[in-house]
């Protein structure tokens, strides 16, 4: 069974909605188990304009392999409607697959660890909510990274009850 991490965030219409009936659209699935869901956080766009991001991050155990896991998460983004008109666009859902186990992928459709993941805020902190001495191949240590990222706006949500099993 391997331990993976998922980043989930958007900026298009009900965000928090969206991400709270895409943890049920995976726990709903019978070839995961969800384990624990960050909080949510509310960070400014970068490389983008547009409204403000909600994010989040949860951790599953699967026997899927990296790529069906990807592929579940397309799935389940083609499900709540997110279209790629252009690169960076505004979206209404977007999961990556942060990690998985101690695993390092690099082809064209998958990359693992997910490389830019040490370079946000808003994946880092609720990443290290739910796993505080993470340490992934290639990075280290991630908390090692946040004194970085401190220039990025970013607020915790508060009043989500969370971090919380699923
Ligand atoms: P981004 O998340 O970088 O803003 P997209 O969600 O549109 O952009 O993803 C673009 C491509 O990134 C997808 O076609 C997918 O195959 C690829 N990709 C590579 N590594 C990952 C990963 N770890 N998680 C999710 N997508 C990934
Ligand atoms: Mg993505």
């Amino acid at each position: 069974m391997a331990l993976a991490y998922i980043g989930l965030g958007g900026n298009i219409g009900d965000t928090k909605q969206l991400i709270k009936d895409a943890i049920m659209c995976f726990a709903q699935r019978r070839e995961l188990k969800v384990l624990t869901r960050s909080c949510m956080y509310q960070s400014a766009p970068i490389g983008c304009d547009g409204q403000d991001f909600i994010n989040a991050v949860i951790s599953l155990e699967t026997e899927l392999t990296p790529h069906q896991l990807l592929t579940v998460c397309q799935q389940v983004e083609n499900d709540f409607g997110r279209e790629r008109p252009f690169l960076n666009a505004p979206r209404t859902l977007d999961l990556d697959l942060l990690a998985y186990d101690q695993v390092i992928l690099d082809d064209e459709q998958l990359q693992v660890p997910h490389p830019r993941m040490v370079e946000r805020a808003f994946v880092l902190l609720p990443l290290l909510e739910i796993e505080p001495n993470l340490s992934l191949p290639r990075f280290g240590k991630l908390a090692d990274y946040l004194p970085h990222l401190q220039n990025q706006r970013i607020e915790k949500i508060k009043g989500c009850c969370c971090p919380s099993k699923v």
